[in-house]
């Protein structure tokens, strides 16, 4: 009987754990911190360097033009590509290499890449810079095993996923990287846990309502018209009926955490009256604008167009209702919910890799919160794509940020694994 491939190459992948961490750990210290976009030609070319040396074609691609690109903040992808033998499919691994900021509360250098008892500290170490070393050491040790391929293997570091991947993915995805005939199956190692698959996410509305009102003196507010009122009347409205009527839309995606299995609105920021930076004494006035941003994510049974019909039918009841009510509304960004297909390749082939790996089934979930994936599938319109990586989901964006060592070297098993089987490389 022939020998598994895998079971070499699994040994050579858990002997490397060290190299892996390393890896890791280079890759934290550069803070690839967005907003605004600092350091990401440096961290690309880390990438892009060391998978050249193995073979690798590299490709760079500033995403000219996108929002944030300048000289000083050029956004920065890189792109590798290898070459297997003879025609086949191409699996591709994309992580971000963007990073949220550190923000307070951290009790390590969130910049440092410490080992502490069997994990790695620092901003990105889940979200998703353990993933991508991941990912480039799992490839790695499938061409130092000299395990024959056809097709294609593929690595990519791209920028901004964390301010929607318009100069990353998105960039990446209108250029043809993430479709068919280039590409047919994409692995993301976000952060969802290392015994999960991530089949996609929520769709995400943002929006902007302003109130307009008059300006008056303060002490004669029935003079004017107040904008600040008008907005607290709209809150009331998205408190009183629209929060408890999404509360009982459920949805049938396998959304976690559980409370994310419903529909949702955030109200992200509020702005009336007297700027933010306002010191001293106010003047006295009745404010004729007030602002705010809500943050509407909403499942794959509802129809985006309800979506905004909500707040629309909101706002004009009040104009109906509130004397001297206007408002504008506008859309921020919006982003369809994706879900891929439980019965694609790349799920079938990421889940049992995770069984064999990690003894135990894998457990299908779907993102409350959106990542590249919509790039990938709905301008790239490539239908094999998922998140599988290491990171812990609930640590993402958090201070003392760490991954397990132990689940980056599983899920290097897991996605070279899951590559040769993807390859027709491996049963
Ligand atoms: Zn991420």
């Amino acid at each position: 009987m022939p020998l598994d491939p895998r079971d070499k190459l699994f040994h050579r992948i858990g002997e490397r754990s060290d190299e892996l961490v390393e890896l890791a750990r280079e890759l934290i210290r550069i803070p690839t911190v967005n907003p605004p976009g600092d350091a990401y030609t440096p961290c690309a070319e880390l990438i892009g360097r060391r998978l050249a040396r193995r073979g690798f074609a590299v490709t760079y691609e500033r995403g000219l033009g996108a929002p944030g690109d300048n000289e000083r903040y050029p956004r920065t992808n890189v792109i590798a590509r290898k070459a297997g033998q003879g025609p086949g499919p191409c699996v591709h691994f994309n992580s971000h290499i963007d990073v949220v900021a550190a923000g307070l509360g951290w009790t390590v250098d969130p910049f440092a890449g410490e080992v502490r008892e069997g994990r790695l500290y620092g901003r990105g170490a889940s979200d998703m810079k353990g993933g991508l070393a991941a990912s480039i050491v799992a490839l790695e040790a499938i061409l130092d095993e000299g395990i024959r391929f056809p097709g294609f293997l593929e690595i990519s570091g791209t920028v901004d996923e964390e301010s929607g991947g318009y100069g990353g993915v998105g960039y990446l995805a209108e250029r043809g990287y993430f479709s068919r005939p280039r590409v047919d199956h994409v692995i993301i190692p976000e952060p969802l846990n290392v015994d999960r698959v991530c089949i996609g996410h929520r769709g995400v509305w943002w929006a902007k309502i302003e109130t307009h009102g008059r300006m008056a003196h303060g002490s004669m507010p029935f003079l004017g018209n107040c904008a600040v009122r008008h907005m607290g009347a709209v809150l009331e409205r998205i408190e009183q009926s629209l929060i408890p009527r999404l509360a009982q839309k459920h949805t049938r995606m396998p959304v976690v955490p559980e409370g994310a299995k419903r529909s949702s609105i955030n109200i992200n920021s509020v702005h009336g009256g007297l700027g933010e930076d306002f010191e001293g004494l106010p003047s006295p006035l009745v404010p004729d604008s007030c602002r705010m941003v809500i943050d509407r994510r909403y499942l794959i049974e509802e129809d985006p167009e309800e979506v905004r019909r909500e707040i629309v039918d909101i706002l004009e009841t009040l104009k109906g209702e509130r004397a001297g009510f206007s408002y504008s509304l506008s859309e921020v960004l919006h982003f369809l919910p994706t879900l891929t297909d439980a019965d694609a390749p790349v799920v079938r082939a990421v889940s049992a890799e995770i069984e064999r790996v990690l003894g135990r089934p894998a457990t299908q979930v779907v993102s409350p919160g959106t990542y590249d994936q919509k790039h990938v599938v709905r301008t790239g319109h490539l239908k094999s794509c998922i998140a599988y990586g290491p990171g812990i989901l609930d640590l993402a964006h958090q201070p003392d940020e760490y991954v397990l060592i132990e689940d980056m070297v599983s899920s290097a098993k897991v996605m070279a694994g899951a590559a040769l089987r993807l390859l027709g490389a491996a049963p």
